[in-house]
């Protein structure tokens, strides 16, 4: 049988509901009964009366989802799909920043863990953060973990000073300057778009900065008709199908022979393992009732003021 037909039928009949993320393979999104970034993937999940949902995206996503909704099924279809970004912190790092700097307000970007998610203040996503950190008192120092670039971009447009965690993301601090440049110079009319994960010198030439959900709902607003997209290029597949005219260029990274920079962890999650994650229900995201209760402080705290 088709394997996509398998899938909704079986979806069907547990009753299910298909989440996925704007980055995960088209074959997918295709599939799935809501596609968003974080933030409104987490929004999506508490409107939802299913209680089975298959989470296609990556680790820390679906932890979220569990932390927001202890009391559905959250299902992940291949429990490797990690982050880098989540991966490569150094929680006694983190204590000691805290300890360091006891008076500070500790946001924490969506992309963490759920441990890190319990020694924060309050969440930000891409598409929140803006507006997260200016809802902290201006007198309030600010410990923002765990990625530099969009620690330091958010310090650039609030002129907030911040204490930053250095961690990044393989796929964002990637990008090559010189070799995008080099393409803008062969599509004069197009414009450089970037998420806010970039490095500086990518933020400092792109015509717009945003969040996948700000980015994709840029293009389907702008007059131009070429783009140079500066974040994982999974998102490219909703621009095209919103902008069937216009012509979407993955910005390539420094080290590869490769044209785009896709995120492995993303691309992990296959049409096959969604059809076995449903007839097997695994591989389930399970978290203590501690940790559950300690993390959905700070998310319900960028709940609201988002
Ligand atoms: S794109 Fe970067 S931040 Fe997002 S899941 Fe992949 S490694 Fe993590």
């Amino acid at each position: 049988m088709d394997l996509k037909k398998e899938i909704l039928d079986l979806k069907k009949e547990k009753k299910a509901v298909i989440l996925a993320h704007f980055y995960q393979i088209p074959e997918v999104q295709d599939i799935a009964d809501f596609i968003g970034d974080s933030l409104q993937l987490a929004q999506k999940t508490m409107q939802l009366k299913e209680d089975l949902i298959i989470f296609a995206g990556v680790y820390f996503m679906a932890e979220t989802v569990k932390i927001l909704n202890p009391n559905k099924r959250i299902i992940i279809p291949d429990k490797n799909a990690g982050c880098s970004l989540v991966d490569d912190v150094d929680i006694n790092k983190v204590k000691e920043l805290i300890s360091r700097y006891p008076d500070h307000v500790v946001v924490t970007y969506v992309n963490s863990s759920a441990i890190l998610k319990t020694m924060s203040y309050i969440i930000c996503t891409s598409s929140n953060a803006f507006k997260i950190i200016n809802s902290i008192p201006k007198d309030k120092g600010i410990i923002f973990l765990p990625d530099k670039n969009l620690g330091k971009y958010l310090s650039s447009v609030t002129g907030r000073n911040m204490v930053i965690y250095e961690g990044s993301c393989i796929v964002h601090e990637q990008f090559s300057l010189e070799k995008i440049i080099m393409l803008k110079d062969k599509h004069r009319n197009a414009k450089i778009i970037a998420h806010p994960e970039c490095e500086d010198v990518i933020l400092k030439i792109a015509d717009f900065i945003g969040s996948t959900s700000a980015l994709l709902d840029f293009v389907s607003k702008d007059t131009s008709n070429e783009y140079i997209v500066a974040t994982e290029p999974g998102i490219i597949h909703q621009m095209r199908k919103k902008c069937e005219n216009k012509v979407f260029i993955p910005a390539p990274p420094n080290d590869s022979t490769c044209a785009c920079n896709e995120c492995r962890y993303m691309k992990m999650i296959t049409l096959d393992k969604i059809l076995h994650s449903l007839e097997k229900e695994e591989y389930e995201v399970t978290l203590s009732s501690e940790i559950l209760e300690k993390a959905k402080v700070p998310l319900l705290r960028m709940m609201e003021i988002s």
